[in-house]
């Protein structure tokens, strides 16, 4: 059995239809009842199939640093390339990338 849930976000509950604010970089997610903390109690079993999105938000990366969640594709990566950061929880010095550039972040301009 499956539940509809429609625009809203399998992990945090927040609606992503058009014009919420959530819209843009959602992604489709099926995922089972239980993962989906949000849900009436009846509804969060391993057989419900719940067919939802996920937000930008919750499809990012958890911060290493503080535990939130890190906006879709907004993460920086610190030396070892192996944890994954808001760009203000990492020391600007240890944010990863190419030899020679700036990781993107916006953070690096003094340096250069
Ligand atoms: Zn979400
Ligand atoms: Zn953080
Ligand atoms: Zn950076």
């Amino acid at each position: 059995m499956g539940v509809d849930i429609g625009s809203r976000c399998v992990w945090c509950g927040v609606d992503t239809s058009a014009g919420s604010g959530h819209w843009v970089n959602r992604l489709s997610v099926g995922t089972t009842g239980d993962t989906v903390f949000w849900l009436p109690t009846e509804l969060r079993s391993e057989d419900i199939y719940v067919d939802g999105w996920s937000c930008a938000e919750c499809a990012g990366y958890e911060c290493d640093e503080c535990g939130k969640q890190i906006y879709l594709d907004e993460d920086v990566t610190d030396l070892d390339e192996m944890g994954h950061y808001h760009r203000e929880c990492l020391p600007v010095e240890e944010h990863w990338s190419e030899a020679g550039e700036t990781c993107g972040c916006g953070l690096h301009e003094e340096a250069n």
